[in-house]
């Protein structure tokens, strides 16, 4: 094989970056040309100031410099016709016809592509009339996802949350023709994690590449505005092997059978823009060419020699068997402060030389030794790891040499895969309200009545009153008699006591609670012991919390209860784990305590005399947070797959409930965690429930 290829790349962002990257490490390539390029490429590829679009300038060029192959990256070269002009030439060119092309500058002809040949994908419907789409569109449901049929650069799909929405959206489409004249698409709004699925495609012939995902939003958590894509990553945990073998069979060869079968066979990259819905997997567009910024991070894992791929696939032979590189990959985009929306060029861009990673420049300039800030995003870094992990910390590590004060960057690339799962206590809760309600209602037919549970609240502590409310509202849901019974703020310890008293006197009664905390002329001590123990459905009583320490039977308090059952319900194995349990309080701390040792976890208690208690709760892989003080726990404290539950509750500036852990931070190096709402609050209202039918069924057998 000699060194004596000349190859043309069409194209300048990161994408080309990636493909002339690749380009070069091939055994075959003498001399490469970009045009446009950037000050990226220009380090690997001879750059030349002709326009992607220039078809002509570009032909040209190709025939003086006698270029053996030329590769085109974006799809506004394809859609004006590069690949038929050079090929009209002679002249050996990667990339799909301007017929093949309408795949994606087409939606309606995707769309009818799809339909005919049964490819899944969301149902639609495409109009030219204003009217009539917006009759479409308001008598459905929202929200309605609406496409322009055309090229947009990635602007002209809106997802319209009602009505006013989409009626703006189709105006400024239909009638104001913002990106020009044209349809739109309606389509039907799916549910469920978005994936790229890119190909080289020759005819029937399929090559697939490895899978990634993009990030759309330009903030954290998927907030702000849609941009051209923040970052990416592969190896996708989320996609099982059957979903990838489905999306190559049912989807892209499926696409290029019927693009043969419609007489403009592809030839270059199909690129399946996918979601895997409850339905399965389905297509949201498909796109002529190599995605952007998931070639940055697809490219990099080639291990077999592009050059030889590109040529079979333009030369229309086979191209054997590609071989990827088993290790994941990771990048984000740096991308000028204010992007996607006004921004400012031309600030200088330091320690880039010492980034020990791939950087793939997007819109940089070079001023003699000096690299600048050019567009919108600047550059991509992409690191490779074992694991999505490893790239991620690799990634983050090496963006810490860069500085300019133009850029920002997500932090949280790969959060789809890397995130905690939510521990949804508010599901949990919900199956068992619902299972205690069954049981009940045979309890009632059994017993002749329902069980039947006090609640005595003392003051008006708004706080209070919503717990007390929640708690009544969920024994009405599961079928229980519950009475409510208030007291004045200033109601003297001995009225309270002896209303206990009637309550433990009242056969019709079987659980009895007092919402805590009460006034200070009350003694909390006292109104725990005057429960009797038999109704003390929150088992506070001295007897329930002795016989929970000796391991006898007993009521156990609802919240430990509740946080040991969420554990189990989330199939998570306490055996053998550190788990480290932060607040010593006799209704929280110290009964989780108990419970996961009864569970072989290793237990550790941490407290407000604990000192540096990030090096404790750093080797928690299970860690319980009852203290009642937002952000006790933050992020960089938490073991990366430690399970964590937040049992604090507490307010946010905003006036919003927050728990004691900085979810967000934790959350991208937890393995789960609870909510905030939503978390351990509904196990608590359940167990109680549960503690109460456990109370009216010991009480009754009894009889
Ligand atoms: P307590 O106030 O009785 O106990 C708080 C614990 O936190 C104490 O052990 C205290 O230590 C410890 N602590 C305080 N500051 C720190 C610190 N800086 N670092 C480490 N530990 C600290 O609270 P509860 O156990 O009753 O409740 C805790 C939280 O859980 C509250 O927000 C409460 O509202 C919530 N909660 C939620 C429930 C639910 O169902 N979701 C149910 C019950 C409670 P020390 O002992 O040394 O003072």
């Amino acid at each position: 094989m000699t060194k004596d290829r000349k190859v043309l790349v069409v194209g300048g962002g990161g994408r080309c970056h990636a493909i002339v990257d690749a380009l070069s490490r091939s055994p075959q390539v003498a001399k490469i040309w970009c045009a446009p390029g950037n000050a990226g490429i220009a380090a690997l590829a001879e750059c030349v100031p002709v326009k992607d679009t220039d078809v002509a300038g570009l032909l040209k060029f190709a025939q003086e410099q006698g270029i053996d192959l030329t590769v085109v990256g974006p799809e506004a070269a394809l859609s004006v016709g590069i690949v038929d002009a050079f090929r009209a030439a002679g002249l050996k060119i990667f990339g799909h016809t301007r017929a093949a092309t309408r795949i994606e500058s087409s939606k309606e002809f995707a769309k009818v592509l799809m339909d005919k040949y049964g490819i899944p994908t969301a149902g639609y419907r495409s109009f030219d009339d204003f009217r009539e789409a917006l009759d479409y569109v308001s008598a459905r449901s929202f929200p309605a996802v609406l496409k322009y049929d055309g090229l947009a650069a990635g602007k002209g799909v809106v997802i319209a949350a009602d009505a006013a929405e989409a009626e703006a959206a189709l105006r400024s489409m239909l009638l104001d023709e913002s990106f020009g004249k044209g349809r739109v698409v309606v389509e039907d709004y799916l549910t469920g994690p978005e994936f790229s699925f890119m190909a080289f495609v020759d005819g029937e012939r399929v090559y697939p590449m490895p899978l990634s995902q993009d990030h759309k939003r330009a903030f954290d958590g998927d907030k702000g505005p849609n941009t051209g894509g923040m970052g990416a990553y592969t190896g996708l945990p989320f996609i099982t092997e059957e979903d990838r073998a489905f999306a190559q069979t049912q989807i892209l060869e499926a696409a290029a059978k019927a693009m043969c079968a419609e007489g403009c066979p592809l030839s270059g990259v199909l690129y399946g823009g996918l979601m895997k819905t409850p339905d399965g997997i389905k297509v949201i567009e498909f796109n002529a060419r190599f995605g952007d910024p998931e070639t940055e991070v697809v490219l990099p894992l080639l291990e077999s020699d592009i050059y030889e791929v590109f040529s079979a696939v333009a030369e229309g032979r086979p191209a054997g068997t590609l071989r990827w590189r088993k290790a994941v990959t990771l990048g984000v985009v740096l991308a000028s402060k204010g992007y996607p929306g006004q921004y400012d060029k031309g600030a200088e861009i330091l320690g880039v030389e010492k980034v020990g990673a791939k950087v793939y420049h997007m819109g940089t300039k070079r001023e003699g030794d000096r690299l600048l800030t050019a567009g919108g995003r600047v550059m991509m870094v992409v690191a490779e790891g074992k694991d999505i992990r490893a790239a991620r910390e690799k990634v983050y590590a090496e963006l810490e040499k860069v500085s300019c004060e133009a850029l920002f960057w997500r932090r949280d690339i790969a959060h789809w895969a890397l995130d905690g799962r939510l521990l949804d206590g508010k599901a949990v809760s919900t199956s068992i309200k619902d299972a205690l309600r069954e049981r009940v209602g045979k309890l009632e037919i059994k017993y002749g009545r329902k069980p039947s549970l006090a609640v005595i609240i003392v003051g008006s502590n708004p706080a209070s009153q919503v717990y007390v409310r929640n708690k009544v509202k969920t024994a009405i849901y599961v079928g229980m008699n519950s009475r409510l019974i208030t007291m004045a703020e200033d109601v003297s310890e001995e009225a309270l006591l002896k209303m206990i008293d009637t309550l433990n006197l009242d056969p019709e009664v079987d659980g009895i609670l007092v919402q805590l905390p009460l006034p200070p002329q009350i003694d909390e001590a006292r109104v725990i012991d005057a429960i009797v123990r038999e109704k003390d459905v929150d088992g506070f009583h001295p007897l329930n919390v002795a016989n929970l320490w000796l391991g006898r039977p007993c009521t156990v308090p609802c919240t430990p209860k509740g946080i040991l059952r969420l554990i189990d319900e989330s199939g998570i194995d306490l055996a053998g784990k550190t788990a480290v349990v932060v607040g010593r309080s006799n209704i929280v701390g110290k009964p989780v305590a108990k419970l996961l040792l009864d569970r072989n976890a290793t237990v550790v208690m941490a407290h407000s005399r604990t000192k540096d208690l990030k090096s404790v709760t750093l080797q928690a892989d299970v860690l319980v947070v009852a203290v009642g003080r937002k952000n006790v726990v933050t992020g960089d404290m938490v073991k990366p797959g430690a399970v964590v539950i937040d049992v604090g509750v507490n307010r946010d500036e905003d006036g919003k409930l927050c728990g004691d852990v900085d979810f967000v931070g934790a959350r991208l190096r937890a393995a789960a965690i609870t909510p905030v709402p939503g978390g351990v609050g509904p196990m608590t209202i359940a167990m109680l429930m549960e503690n109460t039918v456990e109370s009216f069924l010991a009480r009754m057998e009894e009889k």
